[in-house]
């Protein structure tokens, strides 16, 4: 065994660990596990865990169904509410036939597009900014819409009764590693944020996946289903995974600051967000995977609906946030919805603006007003384009755009035009509540 494995073994040894939760990540996100005891750690270290990956979704057809999982030693936690005694290890998925990294493995296509950032010279830095609802429950244990608080942006208790879970989530997480930053009350009533520390793209969308799974389970023992669907009301703010994006050099500069620049971006930091205003539509389809993603990508909801960027303003598809010191210069998307499936969102993001540098786009000028506000014939004039407006029209943007079908890879991209492709034609033979308010008694 190589020292890091040793030190968890050793480790969990020393804290008496009784299950280890080998995960991975499916194609639309959802985490996996395998569980195992403990005693079979140094086994999976050296020679990784066979599973069967056929029904895992878009995983592998039956007759190639064999996946090896290795654990990734850099992942080992603690799983602070099962007791302390089980721990959970991040895994690589392998293709038993050919020994090969396996193309279907959402971790994998990160590690390349981050492998593409690395032979020009950059370390990818991400942040997200997962919101998410809390929702009481029925008798029956299943989620209802009805929220237990009636907080608003950044209030506190006694109207923010939810801070008590807060809190328990946040402990929850700090026992797992995450450093946070802040937390608060989002603008809807039972809506939340809390801000962990950047990272390097990788261990960040290790982190998506590890928060949803902390903020579900802890909320669970209070009663409450916490959701990270983009849109659960109507008419009030959805919930966005705003996604801040830094290139460092290897000497630790970050190559998106430029002191003399009047948004103190460099001409690489413009060229990557250019890079991502011509590729968003596809994006979309990534980043805001499902049906629902698109009732919040709608106008006055603080979500963006146009593709442009600004320094300024929240409606924009990239804004540029104000920062502190060099170091904190960045572009932060502020279309991907949690949702989505980290691993893939980074990647495409990411491969987009790589693009942007390649091909020395020049960004446009930002747009300071509210875009919201302006009606065709001027969004015509500053030439600034919509995002899909429905799961369909994303999926076409992608079926038109080679650079994100690259991003994901052939397998992934076609099992994920498949998936996504009967989700959205299952609910577009649907008949809503809505139609049936409007139109049962009218005809
Ligand atoms: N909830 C908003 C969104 O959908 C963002 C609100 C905010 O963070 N200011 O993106
Ligand atoms: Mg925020
Ligand atoms: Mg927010
Ligand atoms: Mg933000």
């Amino acid at each position: 065994l190589g020292a890091k494995e040793q030190a968890v073994v050793d480790e969990i040894e020393e804290k008496d660990i009784d299950f280890l939760r080998l995960q991975f990540t499916d194609i639309l996100g959802t985490v996996k596990n395998v569980s195992v005891p403990a005693t079979q750690a140094e086994k999976a270290f050296q020679e990784g865990i066979y599973f069967d990956g056929s029904s895992i979704e878009g995983f592998v057809r039956i007759q190639e169904s064999d996946m090896r999982l290795k654990p990734d030693p850099d992942t080992f936690a603690i799983l602070p509410w099962r007791d302390g005694r089980s721990a959970r290890l991040i895994c690589d998925v392998f293709d038993t036939s050919t020994g090969e990294p396996f193309a279907g493995d959402p971790r994998y296509v990160l590690k390349d597009a981050l492998d593409r950032a690395q032979e020009m010279g950059y370390e990818v830095n991400v942040a997200p900014e997962p919101e998410f609802f809390l929702f009481e429950e029925d008798e029956d244990g299943r989620a209802t819409t009805k929220t237990n608080d009636a907080g608003g942006y950044f209030d506190l208790a006694p109207k923010d009764l939810a801070s008590d879970v807060r809190r328990d989530i946040i402990y929850g997480l700090e026992q797992m590693g995450f450093e946070i930053e802040a937390s608060h009350h989002e603008v809807a009533q039972g809506q939340h944020e809390i801000n962990f520390e950047y990272d390097d793209a990788l261990t960040t969308a290790d982190n998506v996946g590890t928060f949803r799974t902390v903020v579900r389970a802890i909320a669970a023992q209070h009663d409450l289903h916490a959701t990270f669907m983009p849109k659960p009301i109507a008419r009030i703010n959805g919930s966005g995974m705003h996604t801040h994006i830094s290139l460092f050099t290897e000497d630790g500069e970050n190559a998106f600051h430029d002191e003399d620049d009047e948004f103190n971006l460099s001409g690489t930091a413009h060229s990557f967000l250019a890079g991502i205003l011509e590729h968003a539509p596809a994006i979309t389809a990534v980043s805001n995977p499902t049906v629902n993603s698109y009732k919040r990508l709608v106008p006055g909801y603080e979500a963006p609906v146009y593709v442009a960027w600004s320094d300024r303003n929240r409606s924009a598809l990239i804004r540029k946030p104000a920062a502190r010191v060099p170091a904190a210069s960045r572009v932060e998307a502020r279309f991907p919805d949690p949702s989505c499936n980290p691993y893939l969102a980074c990647a495409a993001l990411i491969h987009a603006g790589l693009e942007g540098i390649e091909k020395g786009l020049e960004a446009p000028d930002p747009v300071r007003e509210n875009i919201y506000e302006f009606d065709e014939e001027k969004r015509e004039e500053y030439g600034i384009e919509t995002l899909p407006s429905n799961l369909g029209e994303a999926l076409e943007a992608l079926e038109e755009d080679e650079v994100i079908q690259d991003a994901l890879g052939e397998h992934i991209y076609e099992k994920f035009v498949e998936a996504k492709t009967q989700e959205y034609d299952e609910f577009r033979v649907d008949v809503s509540q809505w139609e049936l308010d409007r139109y049962l008694e009218t005809f």
